[in-house]
């Protein structure tokens, strides 16, 4: 299998268009052609675990964090990025992120957190905006069956639970074939009118091309007339953060004494207690203060998330219990979520966990 059947169908779940745009998730090193021998899956890619890698036979490591995240003007090992980077490629390692992609969707890294803390009827916290468009097409009505299912097959008309959704309404197309057209109906020369269909699917505006592709395979005509427009709407499981409840309220100390047990903690830095019980929860896995005021105006009872601020923690306020549980602990458990999807899909292949502790943060207690 080469590296390219696994990358696609990472980016199958998260697709890279989903990543924030300061973020470099895919393949950072690497070739896709390359035939993969096994997956390390790890948080962070360090020289350890490109080791690791060549010790256990890998030549594929899928980390969270991008190891290249800023511009690279030279290489020569001065610092642990380059020495990283150089490692891998001296040892033939690929290196692929899948970073905040996998934290926009709403079965990512967020969703392990909820998992483990066993929130119910979880919501993204602040889903995205402009990730969805429309495509409008007119199709002879003959073949409008064949265009449409062509489009459902490519992934548009998917709301919610429900997929094939299309808007359709009869019509009449004119058109003037001239010199040099191959005219699928009508003849050269002379205005034609059409019986049509015109046919409107919703669809996520990474299938773009995808879609587009589709439709003038399906589309008989020589010259396929479309529009794609932008929309508003919000695509509700995609986007930062998650929120969810308690199936029997806590109290704000058996929460944190549970976090610290279920996340392996040490410590957890939190705000004053508001000695309210805690039914509504807002997670938000790595650097998540920016979604204090959504876990806030969500009615989340407590918001837990990492790489608090001092002055940050201020702005709780007295509305919301904020809890910092760590960068490294908050996303641990996303290893884990990307070895189950390696390993459903891949049951004879080696998708091994890192045995390494990537975390740079050591706690003196
Ligand atoms: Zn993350
Ligand atoms: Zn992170």
């Amino acid at each position: 299998m080469k590296i390219m059947e696994i990358t696609q169908f990472l980016e199958g779940i998260a697709p890279l268009s989903l990543q924030e745009s300061y973020d470099n998730a895919g393949l950072i090193i690497g070739s896709n052609e390359t035939e993969c021998t096994g997956i390390i899956t790890s948080l962070d890619v360090t020289e350890p675990v490109v080791a690791e890698a060549v010790k256990r036979n890998c030549n594929l490591i899928v980390a969270h964090h991008p190891i290249i995240f800023r511009g690279i003007k030279k290489l020569n090992g001065k610092n642990y990025v380059e020495r990283t980077v150089i490692a891998a490629i001296k040892n033939d390692i690929a290196i692929y992120a899948i970073h905040t992609n996998l934290d926009n969707i709403a079965e990512g890294v967020n969703k392990k957190i909820a998992e483990k803390i066993a929130l119910q009827n979880c919501k993204t916290l602040l889903p995205k905006e402009g990730t969805l468009q429309k495509l409008v097409t007119f199709s002879p009505l003959k073949n409008a069956e064949e265009v449409r299912s062509a489009l459902f097959a490519a992934g548009a008309g998917a709301i919610g639970k429900y997929d094939e959704c299309s808007f359709n309404v009869e019509g009449s197309g004119t058109f003037k074939a001239n010199e040099g057209s191959h005219p699928f109906v009508g003849e050269v020369g002379t205005r034609h009118l059409e019986d049509e269909v015109r046919i409107e699917v919703i669809f996520p505006s990474f299938l773009q091309s995808k879609i587009v592709k589709s439709l003038k395979e399906s589309h008989p005509y020589e010259e396929v007339a479309y529009y794609i427009h932008a929309l508003e709407n919000i695509r509700e499981n995609v986007g930062s953060g998650l929120i969810g409840e308690m199936t029997n309220p806590v109290s704000e100390e058996e929460l944190l004494r549970g976090l610290k047990n279920q996340f392996k903690l040490s410590v957890i830095r939190h705000t004053p207690f508001l000695n309210k019980a805690v039914k509504k929860i807002a997670v938000c896995g790595g650097a998540g203060i920016f979604l204090l005021p959504d876990a806030i105006a969500a009615g989340a009872n407590v918001y837990i998330t990492s790489d608090i601020k001092y002055h940050e923690f201020f702005d709780a306020d007295n509305r919301i219990l904020l809890a910092d549980i760590g960068h490294f602990e908050s996303e641990q458990f996303t290893v884990e979520l990307l070895t189950e999807f390696l390993q459903e899909k891949y049951r004879n292949f080696a998708v091994l966990k890192t045995e390494i502790n990537t975390n740079p943060v050591n706690y003196f207690i």
